[in-house]
């Protein structure tokens, strides 16, 4: 009998132990269904959107030169793969294992309608697998990585399957064009050429980074320099299995892996964190902080905008919000010190902050992005206390983030070096750059305030 190989946020062929146990079993017929209503607000965003388009239409030719066509459907996604088995006479159906809560809940329906075979792979170990001594979850990263290194290595990655059976009439599929996944506005084509997404995109970002390993744990901290792996998005999609990235890299001297193999890890926690609190990207992990007083209103609006557009007046957080809308991504510490700066600073409630880099990373991910924002709003289970606000005008010049701003803010590409990280504080603000919205001192007692009113 043929069976049905979903396929969610695990775009790949290699090391797809779902798509190994399906080819072993019959012809196999690979559906994607893109589902809108599930996931409710964290329906995938704009950006991603853009980055699907590609990588599926890469899984889709790269299924094509084995003979597989892919099925593409839309809607529910339980339901729809349910339809999708009866329609060709398969009883089983073989996925990944996700974490997300909506994937969680379509797992659970779907499985009360056919035969459904999960599998590992979209983690470096299974959430409930990393236990306390007592049986209990972690809450906190550094235990629960220590917990995690004890069942490392993940199992070695399975190369895809040389032949994958299929069936003699593919069922019809939606044409990826009609579902109108690349925005025409704005015109993102052009910052996003930097990005190859699919599997041997995946595959050439690996070997690009594995030569940069040694430097990893310095200039990962640098926005000037390109010292990440850019994993993120791919690691998302699931185009580059993390079992895959773990043993890549742990053939470099253990001195130089485990930093890059620690940060990896947080992925784990994070997925950690979603699959024991589901609402964890909507809802305060500290519930003293439902009583916070955030700023709304026009003014609080305005400031919001300002903060997305990157024309705060603070040149690092600026140059951050533009590579992001520009590229789909942000440098890490930039993230934290952007986060900080609207949740701090402009004392906007976190989860509007959390929505935007939803609607505009390529690598938005539910966990990753709802545990850092809490964390750096100090609002999470494991963060930073809430009163220790990033300055940015000391971040900036400790992590030498001049030629970083002068990339992103092209008004800011002529000030020097004395001038760069606070043009207005030194008197050498070139027209057209706004002033900072709030200086850093008032920012902070306004802050501090708020805050007082939580306890
Ligand atoms: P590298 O430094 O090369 O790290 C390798 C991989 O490890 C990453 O690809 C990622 O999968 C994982 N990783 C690294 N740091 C973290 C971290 N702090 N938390 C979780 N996983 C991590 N990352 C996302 O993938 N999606 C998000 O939506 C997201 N939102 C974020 C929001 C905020 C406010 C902050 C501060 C961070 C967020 N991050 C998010 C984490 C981190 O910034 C990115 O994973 C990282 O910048 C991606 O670049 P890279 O692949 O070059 O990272």
């Amino acid at each position: 009998d043929p069976v049905v190989l979903w396929f969610r946020q695990d775009l790949r062929l290699a090391d797809q132990a779902a798509l190994v146990a399906a080819a072993g079993e019959g012809p196999v017929v690979p559906v994607y269904v893109l589902d809108d209503e599930a996931p409710g607000d964290w329906r995938i965003g704009g950006a991603q959107r853009w980055w699907l388009h590609h990588s599926l239409a890469a899984l889709a030719a790269a299924l094509d030169e084995k003979g597989v066509r892919l099925i593409l459907r839309r809607g529910d996604a339980a339901d729809e793969v349910a339809k999708l088995a009866d329609e060709v006479g398969a009883t089983r159906v073989h996925a990944l294992h996700h974490y997300e809560p909506w994937w969680q809940s379509a797992e659970t329906a779907l499985g009360k309608r056919v035969d459904l075979c999960l599998h590992e792979g979209t983690r470096l170990a299974p959430p409930d697998r990393i236990r306390t001594g007592s049986g209990g979850r972690y809450r906190m990263f550094t235990a629960f990585w220590r917990a995690l290194k004890e069942q490392m290595p993940p199992p070695r990655p399975v190369p895809a399957p040389d032949r994958i059976g299929t069936v003699a009439r593919p069922p019809k599929s939606d044409r990826l064009a009609d579902w109108d996944l690349l925005p025409t506005k704005p015109d993102w084509a052009g910052g996003f050429s930097v990005w190859t997404p699919g599997e041997a995109g995946a595959l050439e970002a690996l070997d690009d980074f594995l030569p940069k390993i040694d430097d990893y744990d310095v200039a990962r901290n640098l926005p000037s320099q390109e010292g990440t792996s850019r994993f993120s998005p791919h690691l998302h999609h699931g185009e580059l299995s993390p079992a895959t990235v773990w043993h890549a890299v742990s053939k470099a001297d253990a001195r130089h892996a485990e930093p890059f193999l620690r940060e990896l890890a947080w992925r784990d926690f994070t997925g950690n964190i979603i699959d024991q609190f589901a609402d964890y990207a909507d809802s305060n992990g500290r519930a003293a902080y439902d009583k916070m007083p955030w700023r709304a209103g026009k003014e609080a609006d305005a400031d919001f905008t300002a903060w997305t557009k990157g024309r705060t007046g603070y040149p690092i957080v600026d140059a951050g919000m533009r590579q992001l809308w520009a590229t789909g991504w942000m440098h890490n510490r930039v993230r934290m010190i952007a986060a900080s700066f609207v949740i701090k600073h402009l004392l906007i409630d976190w989860r509007r902050g959390e929505a935007w880099y939803w609607d505009a990373l390529v690598d938005a991910d539910f966990g990753n992005n709802a545990v850092n924002w809490q964390w750096v709003a100090g609002t999470g289970i494991d963060s930073n206390p809430f009163g220790r606000m990033m300055a940015p005008l000391v971040q900036s010049p400790k992590f030498d983030a001049g030629d970083y701003i002068r990339e992103w803010v092209p008004e800011l590409a002529d000030v020097g070096d004395d001038a760069i990280h606070d043009p207005h504080g030194a008197g050498k603000a070139p027209a057209g750059y706004p002033a900072p919205l709030i200086g850093h001192r008032e920012a902070r007692a306004r802050a501090l305030d708020a805050a007082a009113k939580v306890r």
